[in-house]
């Protein structure tokens, strides 16, 4: 029998039972290795990610793997089901450097688990609505903000310096491009068709949509 000293307390960032949202689809939860930490800023709104993975299975892999950094709230997967990868009461490194401040606290990290020539299937779709309605029910979030409350990534994300030395730019080149947008290309990616692989636009007309209240 191991004894209790080896199973120290919990550190203090971990909450005492994981935030549960009505209606947001969940049919696994992996509450892994994706780190988590307190909020820093109140809910905001919800950011939509691709992972650039190939395979859901490698992809769910990757965030049990000790060298994965990144972490989603939510990966939607391509048959629709929907693995919760991080109490969604806690924060979690998603975003990087964005137009808004503190945007792991901000943004709720939806993610659909595909890559950048691979658009979303219709299940994976229907979940990432379904779970971005549930959030606006939720945080009794307006229809009418629904443009500022779901973003792309793409439309968040910002260089820094940091990003460009590590991307091998040279300052003199880099400068030009801190603190604006162009550093990720998901969730719509950069297909030749120009084909979206997550269509922000559709996404939140579908959940306005929703939201609306029923006529008569
Ligand atoms: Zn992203």
């Amino acid at each position: 029998m191991t004894s209790p000293a080896a199973f120290p307390n919990p550190p203090p960032y971990r909450r005492a039972a994981p935030l549960v949202i009505p209606g947001v689809p969940v049919t696994q939860v992996r509450h892994s290795r994706v780190l988590q930490q307190p909020l820093v800023a109140p809910r905001a709104g919800i950011m939509l990610h691709y992972d650039d993975s190939s395979r859901d299975d490698w992809a769910l892999a990757w965030f049990d793997d000790p060298r994965c950094t990144n972490g989603y709230t939510w990966l939607a997967l391509d048959d629709g089901g929907l693995a919760e990868l991080a109490d969604p009461g806690m924060r979690t490194p998603h975003a990087g450097a964005c137009l808004t401040k503190n945007p792991n606290s901000a943004y709720y990290g939806l993610s659909a688990a595909t890559n950048g020539l691979v658009p979303v299937t219709d299940r994976q779709l229907a979940t990432i609505i379904a779970t971005c309605v549930a959030l606006f029910r939720f945080h009794s979030w307006a229809a009418a903000s629904v443009d500022v409350r779901i973003v792309g990534h793409d439309a968040q994300a910002i260089w820094t310096p940091a990003y460009t030395r590590a991307a091998g730019i040279a300052d003199a080149a880099g400068s030009k491009l801190w603190g604006t947008l162009g550093r990720k290309v998901d969730p719509t990616g950069v297909r030749k068709d120009h084909q979206p692989i997550l269509d922000v636009a559709a996404v939140r007309q579908e959940v306005r949509r929703r939201l609306a209240p029923v006529a008569g």
